[in-house]
Parts: C-alpha cells; sequence; structure tokens
C-alpha cells in the first residue's frame, strides 16, 4: 500500500567491529525487503582508526538502508585505556547523550530501536523515549543462554570466575564450560568490562526481544533452555527470543575485482584445501607462525592461509611475507599453496567447493560461513569468546575439533600435521564433513520461506509494521 508510509527501524551497531556491523547490515537489508525502512546508526569513535573508508564501501554496498555515525565519543575517565570490551561499552554509554537527539529528529519516528550487545546501556534512552527496544546478538544463542543465566551465578558466588580455574559451570541447555574458557574480560567479578557485562545481562531481561543470529537447528538445547525461562534468573522475565539465522554477508566476488585467491582456488581439486583465517583481529607470535607453516608443509595438503604480521612486530613491511616464515617455505610449497598477507574474501572462500577444512577462531560470523557452505572446521580460538564457541561447536553442535594445543598458547607443528591430515583423508574427517552438510541443509531449510528462522524474522517485521505505537516518541 503505497499510501501509508514505511515504518522506521533504527539498528544500533557499535564502531570498529566488522563482525557486528556485518550480520547488523544483513539484519536491516532484510527487513528493507519486508516493507521496513532502516536506518544503521554506528556509534562513537571507531577505535581502529579506518572506520570512515570501511563505512563508506559498507554503505556503497548497501543501497537500500540509510547510515548514520553518532559523533566521536570521548571515552569516560573511569574506563582503563588496556580494556577493549570496557572502551566499547564506555564508549557507547558515552554515546547515550547523542542517540535522543538522533532518534527523535529521525523522520519517520523510529517503530523500534535494534542494540547490539555492546551498545545495552542504549536501552535506558529506548526506554526513556518509549521505543520497543530489542537486542541483536552478532553471537550464538548458547552465548545469550550463557549472558542471561550470568545472573544466576552471580547470586550463587561472590567469587570471581577466574577463581574458578577450570571448574566446569553447568548452564542449561549447554555443555558444561571451564570456567576458565570465558571471555577473559569478565574473569574477574570487579573489573569495568565485567560490570558493563552483567549490566548488559540485566538489561536484556528488560528489552523488547532478542534477536540472534542463528537458528534453532543449530542449537536446539540452548533455543529450548531460553524459551523455557531455565537461563533466567528466577523472578525475572525472559524475553521472547528471535532466532532469525545464520545471516552472513553476500558473495561479493561478482561486485568487486575478483580476489587472486578465487582464481588460485579454481585450479585445485574440489574439497581439497584447508583454509585457515582468524577474523578480522586475529594475530600470532613469530613462533607460532613458524610451527604452522612447518606443520602445514610437512603435512603434505593444499592450503590457503590468510596471515598477518605477528604480534609484537608493527615495523615489519607488512608485504614481506618470506620474512616470516623458515627460509624456502613458499618456493618448496608455491605448488599446492597460497599464502596471502592480511585480508581474503572469507565468505568467498569458503564458498568455493575447492575448499575441504577450515582452520578457525571460532568467530560467531566465521562459523557461520562456514556451515552455510557445509564445510568442516578445526577450532582454534584466540580470543574474547571464542574459547567458549569453541566449546559449543566441538562439545555440543559436533561441528569442529579442536587443535588441542590452544590451551597452551602453541599450537606444535605436530599438531597442525595431524589434524589437517586427519581433516582431508581420514573416514572420520569425512564424517565430520557429511555432519556439516546436514547441518547446513536444516540451516538452509530455517532460512527458506516456512522455515524457522524465516518464520521469525516474518513474525518480528509484521510486528513492527502493524504496531499501533505509531512512531510517537516521548
Ligand atoms: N573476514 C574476511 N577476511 C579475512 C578475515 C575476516 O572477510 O581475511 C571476515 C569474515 O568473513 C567474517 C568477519 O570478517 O565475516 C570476522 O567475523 P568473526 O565473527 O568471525 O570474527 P571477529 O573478527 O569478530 O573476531
Amino acid at each position: 500500500n503505497t499510501s501509508t508510509p514505511k515504518k522506521l527501524v533504527v539498528i544500533y551497531a557499535p564502531p570498529g567491529m566488522p563482525g557486528h556491523l556485518f550480520p547488523a547490515v544483513e539484519l536491516g537489508k532484510l527487513l528493507v525487503v519486508q516493507g521496513l525502512e532502516v536506518t544503521v546508526v554506528l556509534g562513537g569513535e571507531d577505535s581502529h582508526g579506518a572506520g570512515g573508508s570501511f563505512l563508506a564501501g559498507i554503505e556503497a554496498a548497501s543501497p537500500s538502508l540509510s547510515f548514520h555515525c553518532l559523533p566521536r565519543a570521548t571515552l569516560p575517565s573511569d574506563v582503563p585505556a588496556g580494556s577493549f570490551e570496557a572502551q566499547l561499552f564506555g564508549l557507547a554509554r558515552a554515546s547515550n547523550p547523542d542517540l535522543p537527539d538522533f532518534l527523535r529528529s529521525a523522520s519517520p519516528a523510529p517503530e523500534a530501536l535494534v542494540i547490539d550487545f555492546f551498545c545495552s546501556s542504549a536501552l535506558d534512552v529506548g526506554v526513556e523515549l518509549g521505543i520497543p527496544t530489542y537486542f541483536f546478538h552478532t553471537t550464538c544463542i548458547a552465548s545469550v543462554a550463557f549472558c542471561l543465566y550470568q545472573q544466576v551465578i552471580h547470586e550463587q558466588t561472590a567469587l570471581s570466575f577466574r577463581d574458578l580455574g577450570s571448574d566446569l559451570l553447568h548452564v542449561p541447555g549447554l555443555p558444561p564450560i571451564p570456567a576458565d574458557h570465558l571471555p577473559a574480560f569478565i574473569l574477574d567479578r570487579d573489573s569495568l568490562s565485567s560490570k558493563f557485562f552483567l549490566g548488559a545481562s540485566e538489561r536484556l531481561c528488560n528489552s523488547q526481544g532478542l534477536i540472534v543470529n542463528s537458528c534453532r537447528s543449530l542449537e536446539p538445547r540452548a533455543t529450548d533452555a531460553i524459551v523455557s525461562g531455565l537461563c533466567t534468573l528466577p523472578g525475572r522475565r525472559t524475553p521472547p527470543l528471535y532466532c532469525i539465522g545464520p545471516l552472513i554477508k553476500p558473495d561479493e566476488a561478482g561486485t568487486q575485482q575478483r580476489h587472486e585467491c578465487l582464481a588460485w582456488l579454481d585450479g585445485q581439486p574440489k574439497a581439497s584445501v584447508v583454509f585457515l583465517s582468524f577474523g578480522s583481529l586475529g594475530r600470532f607470535s613469530a613462533e607460532q607462525i613458524k610451527q604452522m607453516a612447518a606443520g602445514l608443509e610437512t603435512s603434505g595438503q593444499r592450503f590457503l592461509w590468510v596471515v598477518r604480521r605477528p604480534t609484537g612486530d608493527e615495523h615489519q613491511p607488512a608485504g614481506d611475507l618470506n620474512t616470516l616464515f623458515p627460509e624456502g617455505f613458499l618456493d618448496r610449497t608455491k605448488e599446492r599453496a597460497l599464502v596471502v598477507m592480511s585480508w581474503a574474501p572469507q565468505q568467498a572462500v569458503l564458498a568455493h567447493g575447492a575448499v575441504g577444512g577450515f582452520v578457525t577462531h571460532c568467530g560467531w560470523n566465521s562459523v557461520l560461513e562456514a556451515v552455510m557452505p557445509g564445510v568442516p572446521m578445526l577450532a582454534w580460538p584466540l580470543y574474547a569468546e571464542q574459547h567458549t564457541n569453541k566449546v559449543f561447536l566441538v562439545e555440543e553442535m559436533r561441528l569442529a575439533v579442536a587443535m588441542e594445543g590452544y590451551a597452551k598458547e602453541m599450537v606444535e607443528g605436530q599438531e597442525v600435521v595431524e589434524k589437517v591430515r586427519w581433516l582431508i583423508e581420514s573416514d572420520d574427517g569425512r564424517e565430520l564433513r557429511h555432519r556439516t552438510q546436514a547441518a547446513m541443509r536444516q540451516a538452509k531449510e530455517a532460512l527458506d520461506d516456512g522455515g524457522e528462522s524465516r518464520t521469525a524474522l516474518l513474525h518480528l517485521a509484521r510486528g513492527w509494521e502493524n504496531a499501533d505505537h505509531n512512531g510517537s516518541i516521548n
């Protein structure tokens, strides 16, 4: 009906986090297809400095969406400079005073505000203005279950997670989680980042809904535990859960100049190449890079490896790969390997039929990008919530096998040899591939018309379209 103005949904993402912005943009595009208008708001300061051109690229590729950057916020004095996560929460909180101006000036007035977990303090703004506010989790459903249940744990013990060592935490719907696998920034109960995290977890219960970039078929136990209220502190309300994923970035291969690694993959046999990539921030020590190189070489397998300069070596020229590896490594492996500096079009690589396995840091977008083409994984968690994602992936979803050396912060070359051979050549590796392909089929069904994720998205979109809230805000 062209006479009815479209309803506006505002999606609020944190700065400097591609892994949070990409899915927010994909969610926005789907809502536009459903007849809504969507503005993506990016908060605070881009802590990586490259925010301007990065955002311009995303804007150009997403013409159906509007974008708005809040003014650069000043880091509050109570936020320690060393804690990345505390800074994210702190910057979002510092941006709160700028949010009402934008929301009041938006036309039409927003029907819903959808906020990232790190922007959780914006829930207070939504409540104050009377705008129904939802969370959008760019992590797995299991992480949402843990966030909710954290309030229960907080009541049960006065100890920090750090004090619990490798004790197992039992959260409804999740496999046991060793306490020392939780994100480092919440290990110390008294740290500001822990307090921000707990505050964000509490706000989940005050929101209108929890939207998650995953689907029930991948995580049925966690979904059911949340929905039945088992993860929520008694006396608190569990908001509706909308599992609308997996949403992954579109294949950009057709829109940009094709990356050399895709042409290289064209020449490799089906399902033969091990792809190694560790998210937007993953980096290793020089010694770890040498161990990986030695292991990959000895394995005899084909591989495509995205490499960054080692930690602690900011002065090395970015493109000088030879200095990173054992002497002659690139030359000896050139018939069966390609090493790419810094960045590869990961989604397109994983979707390429030549890729037979993925060594991943377990960032949730990376996991989904592997599940959607049915690529089996070797889990090598590095930071943030990746260690818990590894537990969920290996113990619950059974879509990955761990590179055990992660726990000692050094994966030996010999483990690399054994695991990549196992993945590509063994019957058990093939079984892992079949399990991943079954998960892929179920995830695709969830996104099809009538599927669970599709239905959850339509439910949300219809609700916003038909809301009698009518765009009036306080
Ligand atoms: N990515 C990419 N090329 C790279 C490294 C990362 O395209 O060389 C993309 C990847 O496809 C994913 C995102 O960056 O969409 C990383 O998100 P994830 O949640 O996996 O990890 P994070 O970077 O947040 O730790």
